[in-house]
């Protein structure tokens, strides 16, 4: 008779370090106006989605994704405007790209550093991949300290930094010198993370060929592709033939390589709606800084960060008149009693500022 196993329990099981993490949460919706999660607000023309319809109906989805993604690789670096002897590794998501990055420099004790407050993913990631993590504060108006920063590399000797640029959950840049600088004296890899480009009219995509130690991710979730998971990095030849045997075969599908090159090929539609994303950025601020008792930081991505007075009550308020935004309020000290909007169509932005003005009073 073979003997029966003890009854094993994730509690015995499993790493100190996924015990011990608490899981991304993404909050129910359904209903509601969506202002939480940076989505593009905008559907695609009739035509184009007509267009997406017949390709998929025709997709060879019994066989697998070509490996390589090659035609949407050359597509991706074509409107990218990626310099010649750079190339890029794609992700299920940027997500998957930090997870892949911290996997390959993981060695014991290895240290990933990033700022505070900043995208959660980056210290979740190094956490289950049992990196040692550290973050440097940012100032209070979520400008890098550079003398802190310059300090934290010397002594902690960081195999991976990751700037986001411009920074989630605050929207601002970060002063480009600084990063210059950050760049030049990390030991290891400075990762900017550009998930907001099309919101910013900066990048560090040139510098690629000046920085050997410098590679640039980005996503088109942010763009209006959130649904379909694609994000890339961008860099040398030299660093991206070594991640590339990190990537797992198949992680870009083909419904994923057909739709986003067939949007790429209509770069400008999504540039359209990107571009007037940012001019309804524009009249949001306005009107979040004419209510009394907001303060909004000024954003070069779709979302506004901004202060109120009591936080936890106006989110549960805006949340019982059906709009749904982002408490941050008890994600950070710097980020006491803040609250992050999503930039909407102008009619959501409108019910938002309705809501707004309603929940405060
Ligand atoms: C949204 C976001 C990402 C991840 O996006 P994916 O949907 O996984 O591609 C990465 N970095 C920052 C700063 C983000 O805000």
């Amino acid at each position: 008779m073979p003997s029966v196993s003890p009854v094993v329990t994730p509690d015995r099981l499993l790493r100190q370090e996924v015990l011990a993490l608490h899981a991304y949460a993404v909050p129910d919706s359904t209903g509601m106006v969506k202002l939480d999660a940076m989505e593009n607000p905008y559907l695609l023309p009739l035509p184009l989605r007509d267009e997406i319809a017949h390709l998929l109906a025709h997709a060879a989805i019994n066989r697998y994704p070509d490996a390589h993604a090659h035609s949407l690789k050359q597509k991706i670096q074509a409107v990218t405007g990626l310099p010649e002897d750079m190339d890029i590794l794609l992700g299920n998501g940027s997500d998957e790209i930090i997870q892949l990055l911290a996997l390959a420099v993981a060695k014991p004790g290895a240290v990933l550093l990033s700022v505070e407050p900043s995208f959660v993913m980056y210290r979740m990631i190094a956490d289950f991949t049992g990196m040692q993590y550290v973050g440097v504060s940012l100032t209070q108006d979520f400008a890098l300290d550079l003398p802190a920063i310059l300090a934290a590399i010397q002594r902690h000797q960081p195999a991976l930094v990751f700037l986001a640029y411009p920074n989630n959950p605050s929207g601002n840049l970060f002063d480009a010198e600084a990063i210059k600088q950050i760049i030049a004296l990390a030991p290891g890899l400075v990762v900017v993370d550009e998930a907001y480009y099309a919101f910013a009219d900066v990048s560090f995509i040139p510098m690629l060929a000046h920085y050997p130690n410098l590679l640039v991710m980005r996503t088109f979730s942010k763009l209006g592709m959130a649904g379909l998971r694609l994000g890339f990095v961008a860099g040398s030849k030299a660093w991206l033939r070594q991640l590339e045997k990190l990537r797992l075969p198949y992680n870009v599908g083909v419904l994923t390589q057909l739709v986003a090159e067939k949007l790429l090929q209509h770069h400008d539609v999504l540039l359209q709606q990107a571009s007037q994303i940012k001019q309804d950025r524009v009249g949001l601020y306005a009107q979040l800084t004419a209510i009394t008792g907001v303060q909004p930081y000024v954003s070069a991505a779709n979302f506004i960060l901004f202060r109120v007075k009591q936080a936890n009550a106006i989110f549960d308020r805006l949340k019982q008149r059906g709009v749904l935004i982002k408490n941050l309020s008890n994600s950070h000290p710097l980020l006491a009693d803040c609250l992050r909007v999503t930039v909407g169509t102008p009619e959501e932005n409108e019910q938002f500022i309705q809501a707004l003005q309603d929940s405060i009073r």
